[in-house]
C-alpha cells in the first residue's frame, strides 16, 4: 500500500453556494404562495465583538436568500429568566419561522434552559434536547448545523459511511456529540474523543471518517491520519486555523476539507436552509413539492 496520496478537496463553499441557491429558491417559492418571507429572529446577549459579526454575517446572508431577519439585542445583564422569557415571546410569535440564540452567552446564564425555550418546530440552529434525541434516533426534525453540514459534504462526495470506523474529536453540545449521531445513524461505528481520552493518537490513527472539532489548533498532524482516510476538520481558532495541520494530513487523506472554506460555509448554509424548511411547514407547504429536488 502506498504510504502517501494527495487528498482531493471536499469544497465547502462550493456545495454552500449550491444549498444557498436552493434555500433561496424556496424562500422565493414561500413567499410567492403565502405573501410571506421566511423569518429567522436571530437573539444576543452583550456586546462580545465576535458574536456580534457572526451574527451579522448570518443576517447579511439571509437578505440574500430572500429570507427576512429581526434580530433581538439583549444587555450583557440579561438574566436567565429574562432570556428564556424573551425566546418564549418569539416561540409564540407567528411571524418568526426560525430562532437562533448566538452562543456562548455569558456565564451568569443557563444556557440549557435558553436553549429549550425555543419551540422544537422553530429551532433551525438543531440545539434543542428533543432536536438532539431526533438526531439520535434518526427521528425528522432539524439537525445541529455544523454535524448538519458536515453530513452533507460527506453525501456530496460519495462517502459511504456504512461500517466504516469514524472517529470524533470533540463531545460539544453543539458539535461532536450530534456528529457522532448523525454518523451512527448512517451506520458507521463512532468513537468519541475528548480531553480525557488516552491514547488519543492510536484512536485516531485507526479513522477511515475522522472529524476533528476539539477547537486546537493544527492538532492532529499527518502522520496520525490512516492513508485514504476521509478527514473533516470542523475546528476554527483564530486566524483561520483548523485542528488539523491541512499540508501533512493532505498527503495521507483520500478526501479533506480545507480551512477555510469546507466546514464553515456549510454551517450558516444550514441555518439558512432549515429556517426556509420551517417557515414552509408552519405555513402548511410541503418543502419537498415547492421547488425540484436538491440533487
Ligand atoms: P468546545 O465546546 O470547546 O468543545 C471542544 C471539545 O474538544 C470538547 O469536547 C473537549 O473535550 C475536546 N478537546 C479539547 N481539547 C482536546 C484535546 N487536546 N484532545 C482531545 N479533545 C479535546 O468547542 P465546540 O464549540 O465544539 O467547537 C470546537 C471547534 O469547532 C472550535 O474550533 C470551534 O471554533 C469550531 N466550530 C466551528 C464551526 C463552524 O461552523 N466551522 C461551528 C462550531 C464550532 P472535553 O469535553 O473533555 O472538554
Amino acid at each position: 500500500m502506498p504510504q502517501t496520496q494527495t487528498a482531493r478537496l471536499m469544497d465547502g463553499a462550493a456545495l454552500a453556494r449550491h444549498v444557498l441557491d436552493h434555500t433561496a429558491a424556496m424562500s422565493s417559492a414561500i413567499s410567492h404562495r403565502t405573501g410571506k418571507a421566511p423569518c429567522l429572529a436571530t437573539v444576543l446577549v452583550g456586546e462580545d465583538p465576535a458574536s456580534a459579526t457572526y451574527v451579522r454575517m448570518k443576517r447579511t446572508r439571509c437578505e440574500t436568500v430572500g429570507i427576512t431577519s429581526r434580530h433581538l439585542p439583549l444587555p450583557a445583564t440579561t438574566t436567565t429568566t429574562e432570556l428564556v422569557d424573551a425566546i418564549t415571546s418569539l416561540s409564540e410569535d407567528p411571524e418568526v419561522h426560525g430562532i437562533l440564540l448566538q452562543h456562548p452567552v455569558g456565564g451568569h446564564i443557563d444556557e440549557r434552559a435558553a436553549f429549550e425555550a425555543i419551540a422544537p418546530h422553530k429551532d433551525v440552529d438543531g440545539v434543542t434536547m428533543r432536536s438532539f434525541a431526533a438526531m439520535s434516533f434518526g427521528l425528522p426534525g432539524f439537525v445541529s448545523c455544523t454535524p448538519g453540514g458536515i453530513l452533507r459534504l460527506l453525501d456530496a462526495y460519495d462517502v459511504d459511511l456504512a461500517g466504516k470506523r469514524a472517529v470524533v474529536v470533540g463531545r460539544s453540545a453543539i458539535l461532536g456529540k450530534p456528529a457522532g449521531m448523525l454518523l451512527l445513524a448512517r451506520d458507521a461505528t463512532v468513537t468519541y474523543c475528548h480531553s480525557r481520552t488516552r491514547d488519543l493518537r492510536s484512536i485516531i490513527r485507526e479513522a477511515d471518517v475522522l472529524i476533528a472539532a476539539a477547537g486546537r489548533p493544527h492538532f492532529i498532524h499527518g502522520e496520525d491520519i490512516k492513508i485514504g482516510a476521509v478527514v473533516v476538520d470542523a475546528g476554527y481558532s483564530p486566524g483561520n486555523v483548523g485542528d488539523v495541520d491541512f499540508d501533512t494530513a493532505k498527503t495521507r487523506a483520500s478526501l479533506i476539507t480545507p480551512v477555510p472554506g469546507g466546514v464553515g460555509p456549510m454551517t450558516i448554509a444550514m441555518l439558512l436552509s432549515q429556517t426556509a424548511e420551517a417557515a414552509a411547514l408552519q405555513m402548511g407547504l410541503v418543502p419537498a413539492e415547492l421547488i425540484p429536488s436538491q440533487g
